[in-house]
């Protein structure tokens, strides 16, 4: 149990920087849109290009990184309970009649 609270730690945090990330990316496109541009070579225009694509791509990994998450949540759910209601199985628990 104290493994999988380290475990849910790491995700919870990690979930926490990607959020973090994503806000402060936004942040920083809205903060920077209406700059005085310089034209061609501008280097705010290519850092919010840039920012941008890491604002597309994070949002894809928290999908991804959010499904995931719920998958491994659901799938370790139901093997802990399989693996209580297995621990707790006999035949004699059961009522499973033995003719043999
Ligand atoms: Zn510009």
């Amino acid at each position: 149990m104290k493994r999988w609270t380290q475990q849910s730690m790491v995700v919870l945090l990690l979930c926490l920087a990607l959020i973090a990330v994503t806000i402060l990316s936004a942040a920083l496109v809205l903060r920077h849109a209406g700059h005085q541009c310089i034209g061609s070579g501008c280097k705010v225009c290519d850092q919010l290009r840039h920012t941008g694509h890491l604002f597309q791509q994070f949002s894809l990994l928290e999908t991804g990184f959010l499904i995931a998450t719920i998958l491994f949540i659901r799938s370790f759910l139901a093997l802990r309970e399989a693996v209580t209601q297995g621990r707790n199985a006999s035949p004699v628990r059961l009522k499973v009649r033995l003719n043999h």
